[in-house]
């Protein structure tokens, strides 16, 4: 959730929020026309002209910067920079004008707009190990832009989806009349939707980014096995997730970032990148210049940061806004820019908090001029944990039963609330969305002063250390062994050398 308050326009929590995605999916609806594919040089009937393709591209990347907000650290930002024009220069279309952006995301994702803005996560960056990695990122990326898949991926989902409706759980309650409302809340939590348009361009499309990257990679002098190493990494995460899913007694998360159509051992894919050859220029940098990679990572936020709240155990902490609220133990928390929510593990229930605008009146009055109430429904009011509130409960006869309160604190209002996808989901987690909804409070002074984000540290391994050693002192809980051998490219069993520069977590 971002720290800041947003001016109180009436109604504009009522709309269904046109998320960064809807927009960008608005920005594309125009396909006209038929244009020169710069990579195969064939005729492409579905593209916009390139001058088209510019404009769209470059309304989209304010959605993008909306929704995920730039990493605000400006030598990591150049050095990023740096590494993808070197690469984009060495592409089918110098000519464009790239931007590199790493967002500040905990995701491990990247992806690319049509006209060359291409962005990383920090989340991403966390994971790589070497500028050779990142370089393999980025060149994947910019082939999707060369080969101008984004044009004709947006035309496709356009296509299949006509307008896809990205609704977040909030929007859904506020608006029982949209219909199909949780199945698309779910969706949206998950990000299965947002993935799935920005890069699940399909088999097809993903090889031959992989292809033109690792002749991007070539070209610049790095090796390009490191788009091998990188689908490794990404598929790790994968293994990893399956791993912890097991231990959780939960389904593993379908991996739908970057990447998740092919699998490492793919031997086409050993075929493009072998196509690619030697470096044209080796930097007779065998290591992928992995010290100076890490170096630049040093020090970057890992996982939530401070600004858009911190949820550690299941409890999410807001420093600037001063408030906690307890998510109910086991439930998936995810912390978004709009919208803070948790699922529940069988995926029938979710709480979701959002700003609500400044306080008018009551909450109770809030709430009747901004809800869409049924003449039946009952709103109490009372005071909780010191804050004023009112709750609404519309469970009787609803498909989708629902509990809403508005909670004002420190001249703000809070909208909280608990929906399940059926009345009997509703029942089984009643105790449990009515407990996290009355876990709203303030913030104690040290308790506030406590909240800081978990970063990247650079360590030099000493001799005879293991992981299962790091891990004693890791913030990373009960996982923490493996997944500090995920972050190192040493998953799922290897070891430090001595003397390596290691990640890890504090
Ligand atoms: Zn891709």
């Amino acid at each position: 959730m971002s720290g800041q308050k947003r001016p109180d326009r009436p109604g504009a929590d009522m709309a269904l929020p046109a998320s960064g995605l809807n927009l960008l999916l608005g920005t594309v609806l125009l396909l006209t026309g038929c244009a020169i594919n710069p990579v195969t040089g064939g005729r492409d009937f579905t593209l916009m002209s390139e001058a088209e393709e510019i404009d769209k591209g470059r309304q989209a990347a304010s959605d993008i910067l909306k929704e995920y907000g730039r990493y605000d650290l400006p030598p990591l930002q150049a050095y990023v920079d740096a590494v993808g024009q070197r690469l984009a220069r060495e592409s089918h279309r110098p000519q464009l004008d790239y931007h590199f952006t790493v967002v500040d995301s905990p995701q491990v994702n990247a992806f690319a707009l049509p006209g060359g803005h291409v962005y990383v996560t920090r989340g991403m960056l966390a994971y790589l190990n070497s500028e050779a990695e990142l370089a393999a990122v980025l060149g994947h990326e910019i082939g999707h832009v060369t080969a101008r898949h984004g044009v004709r991926q947006y035309s496709a989902a356009v296509a299949t989806q006509a307008v896809a409706t990205v609704g977040s759980l909030a929007a859904s309650i506020l608006m029982p009349q949209a219909g199909g409302q949780l199945a698309q809340g779910l969706q949206s939590f998950l990000g299965l939707t947002g993935n799935a348009l920005l890069s699940g361009y399909g088999r097809g499309h993903e090889l031959e980014a992989d292809r033109l990257g690792a002749e991007y990679l070539a070209r610049t002098g790095y090796d390009p096995q490191a788009m091998i190493q990188v689908i490794g990494v990404l598929k790790n995460q994968e293994l990893f997730d399956v791993e912890i899913a097991r231990q959780e007694g939960r389904e593993p998360r379908r991996y739908h970032g970057i990447f998740a159509t092919h699998p490492d051992n793919d031997t086409r894919l050993q075929e493009v990148v072998g196509e690619a050859g030697r470096p044209v220029r080796p930097s007779g940098r065998a290591d992928g210049r992995r010290t100076e990679f890490l170096q630049q990572i040093e020090g970057i936020v890992f996982g939530d940061s401070v600004a858009h709240g911190v949820v550690r155990g299941n409890t999410f902490r807001h420093r600037e806004m001063g408030f906690a609220v307890s998510f109910p133990p086991g439930w998936r928390v995810r912390n978004r820019p709009d919208e803070v929510a948790a699922l529940s593990p069988e995926g029938d229930a979710l709480v979701a908090l959002r700003l609500f605008g400044e306080p008018r009146g009551s909450p109770a009055d809030l709430i009747r001029a901004r809800l869409r109430l049924a003449p039946s429904d009952r709103v109490v009011s009372m005071t909780r944990n010191g804050l004023p509130m009112a709750l609404v409960t519309a469970s009787v006869q609803n498909r989708e039963p629902y509990m809403v309160a508005v909670i004002y604190h420190d001249d703000q209002a809070f909208l909280l609330a608990g929906k399940g996808a059926s009345p009997a989901a509703y029942d089984r987690h009643r105790d449990a969305l009515a407990d996290s909804i009355g876990s709203f409070r303030t913030l104690a002074d040290a308790e506030r002063a406590a909240i800081r984000p978990l970063t990247i540290k650079i360590i030099t391994a000493a001799g005879g250390v293991r992981y299962a050693d790091l891990a004693r002192d890791s913030p990373l809980g009960a996982s923490a062994e493996n997944h500090l051998r995920l972050l190192n490219g040493h998953y799922p069993d290897g070891e430090p050398m001595i003397g390596q520069r290691l990640k890890i977590v504090e």
